[in-house]
């Protein structure tokens, strides 16, 4: 694949918070397009991982790329490593959309305040664009008759569909979801997963972070297990779910089921 295609690029990622080892040399390439999924137990490293892919956790060692462009790290003094440009890193979130677990939308907005306000205030997009652009998403996610609500008075999935939204607002190169509908009641879970496949049927590039192992095999290009802060096992979603190798991975599959 050429240059051009790839969207974000980690090498070799470490990360300790004091003794722990929590992410032990860890590598993924994404072209654009890809949807990685990422597996693994729980305290693998994978919230951990992708927090530092847009900085919020800062890598003891390794790099972390987007469309070419490397995050300076330098010393911060302590053995570890600190982004040297904040100009880079606000780059570099300004590329990402991240989902978390439980929403984390600002509750004293409205779902149309949520979503404008990364648009207006990081890219200084005009409000009346801003605003045109948020009520097509929230049409996108069904949200639109929601707009004026404020997010205590919404379903958790309808919470989670307005951060989709957010997310999309910046108009992010890569999409990191972690663990989006882990938060959610059971009858929830699929009006989430829907917009995310159709974000994957668009051919978005998206890493994923989820234990819903079927939705995994269908939507992912590739599927990432991490155990204990190492790739384990990685490929096609066919050979992990169809033909995995590591017992571990074995083990894994047959526990989520
Ligand atoms: P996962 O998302 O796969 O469940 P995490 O990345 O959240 O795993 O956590 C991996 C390990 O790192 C766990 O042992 C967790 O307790 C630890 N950890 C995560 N964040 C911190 C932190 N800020 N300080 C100390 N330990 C942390
Ligand atoms: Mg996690």
């Amino acid at each position: 694949m050429s240059e051009g295609d790839q969207a974000i690029s980690v090498i070799d990622l470490h990360k300790r918070f004091g003794q722990l080892k929590v992410l032990k040399g860890v590598s993924l390439d994404a072209h654009e397009g890809d949807v990685i999924a990422i597996i693994g137990g729980s305290g693998s490293g994978k919230s951990t991982f992708l927090r530092c892919i847009n900085m919020l956790e800062h890598p003891c060692s390794g790099s972390v790329a987007i469309h070419g462009e490397t995050v300076t790290m330098k010393s911060d003094g302590n053995g570890g490593q600190a982004p040297a440009s904040r100009k880079q890193v606000e780059k570099l979130r300004a590329r990402l959309g991240m989902v978390f677990q439980n929403f984390n939308l600002w509750q004293h907005k409205t779902v149309l305040q949520n979503v404008i306000e990364a648009p207006i205030h990081v890219l200084g997009t005009p409000r009346d664009e801003a605003i045109a652009t948020a009520e097509t998403l929230l049409r996108r996610v069904g949200l639109f008759e929601k707009r004026d609500i404020y997010p205590a008075f919404m379903s958790g999935g309808q919470q989670q569909r307005a951060a989709i939204a957010r997310a999309l607002a910046i108009q992010p190169l890569v999409m990191l979801f972690d663990e989006p509908t882990s938060a959610l009641d059971p009858e929830l879970v699929r009006e989430v997963l829907s917009v995310i496949g159709d974000l994957a049927e668009e051919q978005r590039t998206m890493i994923l972070v989820t234990h819903e192992m079927e939705f995994a095999r269908n939507v992912a290009s590739h599927v990432i297990f991490l155990h204990d802060g190492v790739i384990e096992e990685q490929g096609p979603p066919d050979a992990i779910f169809g033909a995995p190798k590591s017992e571990r991975l074995k083990k894994f599959i047959s526990s989520v089921h």
